[in-house]
């Protein structure tokens, strides 16, 4: 068997025409949807997200702003900007990136972030929220790999959904996710023994577990749908997800990229929800759009 390989960069252009679309016609309207993005620190892997983020964000016509901080921000500042954030109006999505410096406690720091402006779905009235299965607004990487399988038309209802990872920002948000599709779901972490014995059970298997290409072929139920969330740096440089895409592509009846799978869908659903959040703001839109059953 040769899998079908979802194509993420053309779903996430789709979706960020879709945003375009909306974000006219909410400008028809006198409102510019805005996105802040607080950088702390000179990580220059978070740098380079959060130029990503805000580049986006402008190629569909909204507003961005970048607020680097230096590293040595105190928690108390940190608060008081993103209070500020809370307080403007032009500003409909505010997103911290992670991780902050190690004196900064990012808990407190997300919570204060105002829960309708709250894009990244880190709050935790979104994560209560997406727990009891109401409208909210859901993490990116998760809420992108679920409309990559609603686009490839994937049956999700009584399916054995397998996630390797639980991380607060994949893992159990997917999780929660697919239970709430009304999948049938299995968590796996570092802990559980004889993983490939119940990654063979999958009828869909996520992979988010950040070790390059630990899924190999034997670990995949055939024609299983494998969606790999892992994005792994090389020695070499090259990109590489948790999957070994050359071999579970033989065994997989669908399977995502690295890149070019959920890569690109994460920063679609940002721009998704900041839209969303400027359409709820502007009393046009509803959050029940962001409902997954
Ligand atoms: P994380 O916070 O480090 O969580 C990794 C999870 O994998 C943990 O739950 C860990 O278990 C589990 N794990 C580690 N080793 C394992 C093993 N040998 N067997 C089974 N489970 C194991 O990572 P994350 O933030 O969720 O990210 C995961 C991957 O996705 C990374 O490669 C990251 O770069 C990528 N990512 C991609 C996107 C995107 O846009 N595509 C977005 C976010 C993250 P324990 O909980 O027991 O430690």
């Amino acid at each position: 068997m040769s899998a079908k390989v979802i194509d993420g960069k053309a779903i996430a252009a789709e979706a960020r025409h879709e945003c375009a679309v909306r974000v006219e016609r909410l400008k028809a309207r006198g409102v510019v949807p805005g996105l802040a993005v607080v950088i702390v620190g000179d990580d220059p892997a978070s740098q380079v997200y959060v130029r990503n983020k805000a580049f986006a964000s402008e190629g569909i016509g909204m507003h961005s702003e970048v607020h680097a901080m230096s590293k040595d921000t105190t928690q108390q500042q940190l608060l008081a900007f993103v209070h500020s954030l809370n307080a403007n109006r032009s500003i409909h999505g505010i997103l911290v990136q992670l991780p902050l410096p190690r004196h900064i406690d990012s808990r407190a720091i997300v919570a204060a972030i105002d829960p309708a402006k709250d894009v990244d779905g880190f709050h935790y009235f979104n994560v209560g929220a997406l727990v009891v299965g109401e409208p909210a607004f859901y993490p990116c990487t998760p809420w992108g790999v679920m409309k990559m399988l609603e686009h490839e038309g994937v049956k999700i209802e009584g399916k054995h959904a397998v996630v390797v990872g639980r991380s607060t920002i994949v893992g159990k948000p997917m999780a929660l996710m697919l239970l709430n599709a009304s999948a049938t779901v299995t968590v796996c972490h570092s802990k559980t023994p004889d993983l490939g014995a119940i990654t063979r059970q999958g009828d869909l298997l996520v992979a988010a577990v950040g070790k390059p290409r630990m899924i190999g072929a034997a670990m995949v139920n055939p024609g299983a749908v494998v969606i790999d969330v892992g994005i792994n740096r090389l020695p070499d440089g090259k990109l590489a997800g948790d999957v070994d895409f050359e071999a579970v592509s033989q065994v997989a009846s669908r399977i995502t990229p690295v890149p070019g799978g959920v890569g690109p869908m994460t920063i679609a659903m940002l721009l998704a929800n900041t839209v969303k959040a400027a359409e709820h703001a502007a009393g046009i839109g509803s959050r029940a759009e962001t409902r997954i059953a």
